[in-house]
């Protein structure tokens, strides 16, 4: 599911909030003061953990096994 954040207009407190896609701009009650004068900034998205392209980027040419950039098993 989506994250939205959201940004309160009365004491400005920004927050978080996972849900579904059709109520991304529903009402929602600031978590500081309860207000609903809430309304939503940029959302994020759904996948800070992607496995894959963390890896790939991580990966830099050498292999798992290697730590220094040089061993016997990937050829580095
Ligand atoms: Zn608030």
């Amino acid at each position: 599911m989506p994250i939205y954040e959201y940004q309160c207009q009365k004491c400005s407190t920004k927050f978080e909030a996972i849900r579904p896609m059709k109520d991304a701009d529903a009402e929602i009650a600031c978590k500081t003061c309860q207000s609903t004068d809430t309304k939503r900034a940029l959302s994020l998205c759904y996948s800070k953990s992607d496995g894959r392209s963390g890896g790939a980027a991580s990966g830099g040419g050498g292999c798992g096994g290697c730590s220094g950039g040089s061993c016997g098993s990937c050829g580095h």
